[in-house]
């Protein structure tokens, strides 16, 4: 799949829900929204088989989002069917990690129940016997997990995301260490006045674990407040607070990880750092190579554009494999050449009920 401005397409991420034991400012409203209904939320069968027809189409790689994909029932289960679809050879999820730690066959039941497990000390100790759901995923075939960290003190932490989780997501990312997946990469999201103070204990924190740290710009996918200039770190600057600490980064052009995130390496170090500058890279959608499908079935060729398409719509009414493939190549046809992030675009869904 090839749309008009030359954009590969080989990268389909999928959300499977809407829900989320967190609540981050930048994703999601504080007040309590209501989730979606189970009707209005594809099945696992039906996401399945839209992961079949786009890898039928080139797709290699899938990103498991939401919300937080682990607080969905049986989740476990929808992983292990993803290696066994032909043409899928890059099997990733993105969490906050809050979850990876807990022992696997306790089912979440829902995220009210998930809250209620964190309220136990430890995950780990209750892991301990029994395997964690880290270690599952990744036997299970996923190989890439990208875990949210955007700081290390707790009081930030519980500001930022309205939950003090974490000391459960330091043991989740200790058992995604210790589950060996090939890569783990750790995301931070920029906010000054936030986390300004936390760019380098963050990137000594995943040099001494050997993990990739990334460094995202805040994008106007939430409330128009949360964006305010005052808010807004960018990457530049980050780069630039880092270099005062660790001297000059060298830019490593040919390292990438299918994203649109630019490495560096950190001199006399094996340690690598992204850098996702979704608002000030002005060549950031050049090489973009991704299509996205929500949890209520709509297919959205880019994150910072208003365009979906209901996909879920036509395959309930009856849509064979052949016209759903019709149907990904018309909304690859309109994936525009770059997102509005920088014409005053005003998000019209959270990024919790899009999949980041
Ligand atoms: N719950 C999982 C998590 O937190 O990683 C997966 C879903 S979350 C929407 C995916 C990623 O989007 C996270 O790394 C999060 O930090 C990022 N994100 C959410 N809102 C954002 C925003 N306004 N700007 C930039 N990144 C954002
Ligand atoms: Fe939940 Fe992830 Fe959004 Fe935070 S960023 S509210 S953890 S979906």
């Amino acid at each position: 799949m090839e749309d008009r401005y030359g954009h590969r397409i080989s990268y389909l991420r999928v959300s499977i829900t809407d829900r989320c034991n967190e609540r981050c400012t930048y994703c999601m409203p504080r007040e309590l929204q209501e989730w979606l209904a189970r009707e209005d939320v594809l099945s696992y069968e039906e996401t399945l088989r839209l992961i079949r027809i786009a890898a039928g189409m080139g797709v290699s790689k899938v990103r498991i989002t939401g919300g937080e994909p682990l607080t969905r029932r049986d989740v476990l289960g929808f992983f292990q069917q993803l290696p066994a679809i032909p043409g899928i050879n890059d099997i990733g999820i993105s969490t906050n990690g809050s979850l990876l730690s807990r022992c696997s066959r306790r089912p979440v039941g829902d995220v009210g129940a998930a809250l209620q497990d964190l309220s136990h000390a430890s995950h780990s100790e209750a892991a301990t016997e029994e395997k964690t759901m880290a270690r599952a995923l990744r036997e299970a075939g996923v190989n890439s997990v990208n875990i949210s960290l955007d700081t290390l003190d707790r009081e930030a932490y519980a500001a930022t995301t309205g939950r003090d989780f974490l000391p459960q997501v330091l043991e989740g990312i200790d058992a995604a260490i210790a589950a060996k997946f090939p890569l783990i990469k750790l995301n931070c999201v920029l906010m000054r006045g936030r986390n300004e103070d936390q760019l380098i204990p963050l990137a000594e924190f995943a040099a001494a674990r050997n993990l990739i740290l990334r460094f995202i710009e805040l994008m106007p996918v939430s409330h128009s407040d949360v964006l305010d200039e005052s808010n807004f770190l960018p990457i530049a600057e980050a780069r630039r607070n880092l270099e005062s600490h660790f001297g000059p980064l060298i830019p490593e052009p040919g390292f990438r990880t299918n994203g649109p995130s630019t490495y560096y390496k950190v001199a006399g170090r094996e340690q690598r750092l992204g850098f996702i500058g979704a608002m000030t890279n002005l060549h950031f959608c050049e090489s973009c190579n991704k299509l996205r499908l929500t949890c209520d079935g709509k297919l959205r060729p880019c994150l910072g554009s208003y365009l979906e398409f209901d996909i879920m719509k036509v395959m309930r009414a009856g849509a064979t494999d052949a016209e759903l493939r019709r149907f990904f190549l018309d909304v690859v046809e309109r994936k525009p050449e770059q997102h509005d992030f920088r014409e005053n675009y005003q998000p019209g869904r959270m990024m919790v009920a899009i999949g980041g």
